[in-house]
């Protein structure tokens, strides 16, 4: 019997444990950390044998394939030694695509991964697809291969997913953009980050295609020197396309073979140039499973939206308060501060990634009024605004912040939490914060 080696007892472990155990597989989980609760039950009522807070290598060293979970970096020396042993390590995606013979699409970029694949799995849904979204986004892939396996999935995808994959081929992948993130995990090295997310194309061929943001210059440079086996469907908010997406006066254009859809921007429920951008992806991943373009132009007018992303929480006294905690980086904010039309009270910080702040500097001028900073790395705002801006405060719960963002806003003002930071010094996670910004707006 193949024996299965899952490192992480999480949403992905727990659900390759349990795809492999189907298929086969002796499976062994191992997580250094805490299992929880739930996932343990999970687990035992599987039969399969778990350990936690500690790796017992005799037992891992001696596996036929491994599942490291993306939180497990590839250079601790446990991984180091299970590759130089030539044991195969593999990530979610890879071992329950062996599984399935769903098409699938796979959506992976810097920002906009769940924005795109929650709206591309509305379209399909509606669609009347028989569909499943999983991945980065929250449900196990692994666990849905096992227990209702799907015609169709929308995965999100990370680079750390991505890493992990030798014959993964998704047939429809989405790259949003790509802009700077995680290079503690990719030695610093932007190529490094920009390679790992091209993998998800790296298998594809002829019959596959690979939609990207063809205004984004480092795909598009990466794209020149490296080119792909894939059909491109490129989408652009500033020039036609032969084949894709682009903008005409106000009107989104998708072309994909002899299939065409138009739509008027005015229709997206969704604000942002950069949701322009993520309904162009959707709505052309919808063109190539064959969704029925009215039901493509209905189903996206019944987009819901996604909480903590540019979400708006309430209007007091003719005052907007939204909620963009999961802007965990400085391009997310762009968009955020380009999207709004009304003054801007801006609450900003948390944990520094060695943020550039330059490129916000003229929506900052021309937009924000004051900057609420809060969080641990409040120096780096003050260092990059504090001449521009008059009004800068600094506070130390969202409490005080909200406090401070309702004596200072006016009526015809957006406060808006979009941090361009991480969320940990203060907060368990964006959740938390986005969650404990709507509190404290309630509570006012
Ligand atoms: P991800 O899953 O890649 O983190 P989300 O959809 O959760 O992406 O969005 C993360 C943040 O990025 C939010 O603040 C959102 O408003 C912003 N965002 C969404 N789509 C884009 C995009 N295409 N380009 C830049 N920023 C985006």
């Amino acid at each position: 019997m193949d024996r299965l080696v899952v490192l992480g007892g999480g949403e992905s472990g727990v659900g390759t444990a349990i795809l492999g155990k189907q298929k086969g597989f002796e499976v062994f989980v191992s997580d250094k950390g805490e299992i929880k609760e739930e996932y343990k039950k999970v687990l035992e009522h599987f039969e399969i044998e778990w350990e936690s807070g500690k790796h017992t290598e005799a037992k891992i060293l001696n596996a036929n394939v491994v599942m490291k979970s993306p939180g497990i970096p590839d250079k601790v020396p446990l991984v180091q030694q299970l590759v130089s042993k030539g044991i195969s390590v593999i990530s979610e995606i890879e071992f329950a695509s062996k599984y399935t013979n769903a098409t699938i699409v796979g959506i992976t970029g810097s920002n906009g991964k769940t924005t795109t694949t929650m709206l591309t799995y509305h379209l399909l849904k509606d669609g009347g697809l028989h569909v499943g979204m999983a991945g980065n986004i929250g449900d196990s892939y692994a666990k849905m291969v096992a227990e209702n396996d799907y015609d169709e999935y929308v995965l999100e995808i990370s680079s750390f997913q991505l890493d992990g994959i030798t014959e993964f081929k998704p047939k429809v992948a989405v790259i949003t953009n790509i802009t700077p993130d995680h290079l503690d995990r990719y030695n610093y090295k932007f190529e490094n980050y920009i390679a790992s997310k091209f993998r998800i194309a790296m298998n594809q061929d002829e019959s596959d295609y690979l939609i990207y943001d063809v205004d984004d210059e480092v795909i598009r440079e990466w794209l020149k020197k490296h080119p792909v086996q894939s059909k491109l469907l490129p989408f652009s908010l500033k020039e036609k396309q032969e084949q894709g997406a682009w903008l005409e006066n106000g009107t989104i254009k998708l072309k994909v073979e002899h299939k065409t859809l138009e739509m008027s921007t005015d229709i997206l429920t969704l604000e942002g140039q950069h949701n322009v951008k993520n309904t162009m992806a959707a709505g052309l991943a919808a063109l190539l499973v064959n969704v029925r373009k009215e039901t493509i132009r209905k189903s996206i007018q019944t987009f819901q939206g996604v909480p903590h992303r540019l979400e708006k929480v309430l209007k007091i006294n003719h005052v907007e308060y939204i909620n963009d905690s999961k802007a965990t980086n400085v391009n997310a904010t762009f968009y955020a501060l380009e999207g709004i039309k009304r003054p801007i009270v801006w609450i900003a910080g948390g944990v520094d990634k060695g943020n550039d702040y330059s490129e916000l500097m003229p929506l900052v001028r021309e937009k924000v009024k004051a900057i609420i900073c809060l969080g641990m790395d409040n120096y780096k705002l003050k260092e990059a605004f504090g001449n521009v801006i008059d009004l800068m405060v600094e506070t130390y719960s969202m409490d005080e912040a909200i406090k401070v963002a309702y004596k200072i806003s006016e009526r015809g003002d957006s406060v808006l939490l979009s941090p361009a930071c991480a969320s940990f010094d203060l907060f368990e996670n964006y959740e938390d914060r986005g969650n404990q910004f709507k509190e404290a707006i309630k509570k006012l």
